[in-house]
């Protein structure tokens, strides 16, 4: 899997946004995507794969969006299944409401945009 990438526009505020899905070839393993996460998150996992077993990871950059103002989020997140019954998942946060972000299962035109906080994001 590589990194997909996806360019948006606004027609209302006509801000360019670009969006990444996926991971880098590369880090074909969570020890070697461990650079794209950031703060605790790199802190707990580095410690979960010092100390346990890991079932199986998933992680890259995905599209979330907040359940209240609809904005489209796109962080490198990361979820680690361990020791056969443990989970890891951190939660994602709006910026603007501070709510726990979701995963977008819409196409990216279904959402709003972060600096207008309108729906009218086209992909050409
Ligand atoms: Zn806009
Ligand atoms: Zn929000």
């Amino acid at each position: 899997m590589s990194v997909k990438s996806i360019d948006a526009q606004c027609q209302h505020c006509h801000s360019k946004v670009h969006f990444k899905i996926g991971h880098d070839d590369k880090e074909e393993s969570i020890e070697k995507a461990i650079d794209n996460l950031t703060g605790k998150t790199q802190i707990q996992v580095r410690s979960i794969i010092r100390k346990h077993t890991i079932d199986n990871a998933e992680y890259g950059y995905a599209l979330f969006v907040c359940p209240d103002c609809q904005i489209l989020y796109n962080p490198y997140s990361v979820k680690v299944e361990y020791d056969n019954i443990m989970l890891f998942q951190p939660f994602h946060k709006c910026q603007r409401c501070n709510s726990t972000l979701i995963k977008a299962t819409n196409t990216i035109e279904a959402y709003a945009c972060e600096q207008c906080g309108e729906k009218q994001l086209t992909t050409s």
